[in-house]
């Protein structure tokens, strides 16, 4: 087991394999894109293996797969089945835009994957092209099918709440997990990214969306399992699918916070809003241990810091984009 000095069990590694996304979310990333980090300086699948088969033998049980979009990055389905062979890493998992989903479903769960978390912010094919500056409303779509035809599950949507601009779509969300073994969540807008056009006026907080979700019907809480993370979990009354609340801003829950994540680049973040990064690629390649591998991450761990400062005056916004992290 791996603890940080405030007693909190890391179990949890994020992994960006890529900078590179297909969509430019307004609120992610500028129009013309950022710099990409140059194709020598990304960590191959190789040495993330290797990261994660040492940090699996101390602790780390979950890994995510992230990006910019994970699913552009040439030979992902056979790495991920390279991932599911690590007998610690008991949850395995991948979060994508859904643009490429249909073709790579059936291929991600023959390799291994178990479930997959889907970013979609609106219901409305024009809405998608206003926020993602791309066409692929209907592609996204096809995606989530295909993922619940090849019954990777569960399936959760996740939907950054944005005031002004999908603040009228909470509920038809909410609708989706009537008769869909979906899992909406719902996630409160970050002060982070290079997007110009989303301010802290955007933020819809959680609060504010659970009372119209409780205007719909009965909200029925959901124990949370190990595997949860920081959403808090309902049901609407009689329906299939789930809803999650997830509030960083509003409520944060750094105290729960049980990750690390790695950059496309190889270095070691702790926190999504601060950065410290420990660089792990220096060890890699210039011939580093395992026992210096294992040495990084130690070092991750104890610089943790206790919690993000959003909202309050000490906040920084970080240097990274979120593409370039992994969200
Ligand atoms: N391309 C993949 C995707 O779309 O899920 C993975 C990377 S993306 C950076 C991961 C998640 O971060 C997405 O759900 C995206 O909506 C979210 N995200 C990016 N910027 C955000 C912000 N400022 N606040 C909240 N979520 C954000």
């Amino acid at each position: 087991m791996l603890f940080d000095p405030y007693q909190r069990t890391i179990n949890y590694l994020r992994i960006s394999v890529t900078d590179r996304c297909n969509l430019r979310c307004r609120y992610c990333m500028p129009e013309k894109g950022l710099p990409l980090t140059p194709h020598d300086e990304i960590l191959t699948y190789e040495e993330i293996l290797r990261i994660v088969r040492i940090f699996a033998a101390e602790g780390i049980s979950k890994v995510r797969l992230t990006g910019g979009e994970p699913l552009v990055r040439k030979g992902i389905v056979h790495f991920v089945s390279r991932l599911s062979e690590i007998e610690e890493i008991k949850d395995l998992s991948l979060t994508t835009n859904g643009l490429l989903l249909k073709d790579f479903a059936a291929d991600l769960k023959r390799a291994g994957l178990k479930r997959i978390n889907i970013s979609l912010d609106t219901l409305n094919r024009d809405k998608f092209l206003l926020i993602t500056r791309r066409n692929g409303y209907e592609r996204v779509w096809q995606g989530i099918e295909e993922a619940m035809k090849v019954s990777l599950s569960p399936i959760k949507i996740n939907m950054v709440a944005m005031k002004g601009f999908n603040d009228d779509e909470i509920e038809s969300f909410a609708l989706l997990t009537l008769h869909h073994p979906l899992i909406v969540r719902y996630i409160e807008y970050m002060p982070s990214g290079s997007g110009e056009e989303w301010k802290d006026g955007n933020i819809l907080t959680i609060p504010e969306i659970k009372k119209r979700l409780e205007e719909m019907g009965r909200l029925i809480p959901i124990p949370s399992d190990q595997w949860d993370g920081p959403a808090r979990r309902f049901r609407l009354e009689g329906a299939m699918g789930e809803i999650g609340l997830i509030g960083p801003v509003s409520d944060h829950f750094c105290e729960a916070c049980n990750r690390l994540r790695l950059t496309p680049d190889g270095k070691i973040r702790t926190c999504l809003f601060s950065d410290e990064e420990i660089d792990v690629k220096a060890f890699l390649r210039n011939g580093g241990s395992d026992e210096d591998l294992r040495n990084q991450l130690l070092v991750a761990l104890k610089t943790k810091p206790e919690r993000h400062h959003i909202n309050t005056h000490q906040f920084k916004k970080c240097q990274r984009n979120m593409s370039a992290i992994g969200g």
